[in-house]
C-alpha cells in the first residue's frame, strides 16, 4: 500500500503544480505524507457534503478540482464552513489535494474530459500553452461533432450527455443553425470569447456566461457570424474530469501494484438546485421579433 507522499508524487506528475495559474491555490491542503492510502475519492468541490461522503466511504485521500482556500486565512475554526471541512477531514485521517488550473491545461485535461462526455473529436487546444512544443496542452479544446446537428439538437444532446443539473443547458443563437465544430471549456469560459471567435468554430460550450460578455459575443461583426453559445452548469462541465482523473490514477496504481481503490463522487454540488422555466411571453427575436 502506498503512503500519501508517493500518491502525491504521482498526482503531481499528472498535473504539475508549477503549471497552475499564479493566482491559483493547488496542491495538498491537509494530510500526513507518511499515512497509508487505500481509498481515494474524486470530486469537483471541497464542500462539507463531499467531506462527509469521504468519511462514509473510508477514504484516505480526497482529490478535488476546486481549491478549498484560494486566498490566505487566519482561521480553520470549525465554526467556519471551510474550517469545518478541514476538521472533518483531519479527524478522519483524510488528506485533501487540489488540481485546478494545472488540470485545466493538462493533456489530457478538464476540457478533454468534457469533450469526451459529449463524444466530440478533439482537434487541439483553444488557447495553446506556448511552453508545450507538442501543442497539445492549453486551455479549452476545439472539437468536431461526429455528425452535424442543429443548435437546438446539440443543446438537447449536451443536456442529455452531461450530468443532470437544475440549470440544464441555455443556448444563444439561431436554433436551426448547423453545428459542426465547437470549442469547449470546462468551468467559467467567458474570458475566452476572443479565442473562440478567432478559432472560427460554430459554437462555444462552457459555463457561467454573463449577460454583457454573452450579449457582445453574439453580435455580428463584419462578415463573420458569431458563434452560437451553450451555457451549462459549472459543476456539470467539470465533473467528467473526476472520472478521467480516477482512471489516470487507476493506471498509475496498476503500474505500481498499489491496489488503490478510486471512487468518483456522484453528489451534485452545483450551487443551483432548482429551475423554473418562464411562461413564454415574447417569441425570440431571431424567429419573428414580434411580441405576442
Ligand atoms: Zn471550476
Amino acid at each position: 500500500m502506498p503512503v500519501l507522499s508517493e500518491v502525491l508524487t504521482a498526482l503531481d506528475a499528472l498535473w504539475p503544480p508549477e503549471r497552475a495559474e499564479g493566482w491559483d491555490a493547488v496542491g495538498t491542503v491537509c494530510g500526513d505524507p507518511d499515512a497509508e492510502v487505500r481509498r481515494v475519492l474524486f470530486a469537483v468541490d471541497p464542500v462539507q457534503e463531499i467531506a462527509d461522503e469521504a468519511v462514509r466511504l473510508g477514504a484516505d485521500l480526497l482529490v478535488t478540482h476546486h481549491p478549498l482556500y484560494l486566498r490566505g486565512t487566519t482561521t480553520v475554526a470549525a465554526s467556519t464552513f471551510k474550517g469545518k471541512v478541514v476538521h472533518t477531514l483531519i479527524k478522519h485521517d483524510i488528506a485533501l489535494h487540489v488540481a485546478h488550473t494545472n488540470a485545466d491545461t493538462a493533456d489530457p485535461g478538464v476540457s478533454d474530459a468534457l469533450a469526451g462526455a459529449l463524444d466530440l473529436r478533439v482537434l487541439g487546444p483553444l488557447v495553446p500553452d506556448p511552453s508545450d512544443p507538442a501543442g497539445r496542452r492549453g486551455l479549452g479544446r476545439i472539437c468536431e461533432l461526429t455528425h452535424p446537428m442543429t443548435l437546438a439538437e446539440f443543446a438537447s444532446y449536451a443536456a442529455a450527455h452531461l450530468p443532470a443539473t437544475a440549470q440544464g443547458i441555455r443556448a444563444a443563437g439561431d436554433p436551426d443553425r448547423e453545428i459542426r465544430t465547437v470549442a469547449v471549456s470546462g468551468g467559467s469560459g467567458d474570458s475566452l470569447f476572443d479565442d473562440v471567435r478567432a478559432a472560427g468554430v460554430d459554437a462555444f460550450l462552457t459555463a457561467d456566461l454573463r449577460h454583457h460578455p454573452a450579449s457582445e459575443a453574439t453580435q455580428t461583426t463584419g462578415r463573420t457570424s458569431p458563434p452560437a453559445l451553450l451555457d451549462a452548469a459549472h459543476w456539470a462541465t467539470e465533473w467528467p474530469w473526476c472520472e478521467q482523473a480516477a482512471a489516470q490514477l487507476d493506471a498509475v496504481s496498476d503500474r505500481h501494484d498499489w491496489g488503490l481503490r478510486t471512487h468518483v463522487s456522484r453528489t451534485v454540488t452545483d450551487p443551483w438546485t432548482a429551475h423554473a422555466a418562464s411562461t413564454p411571453i415574447f417569441t425570440p427575436t431571431h424567429t419573428t421579433g414580434a411580441p405576442r
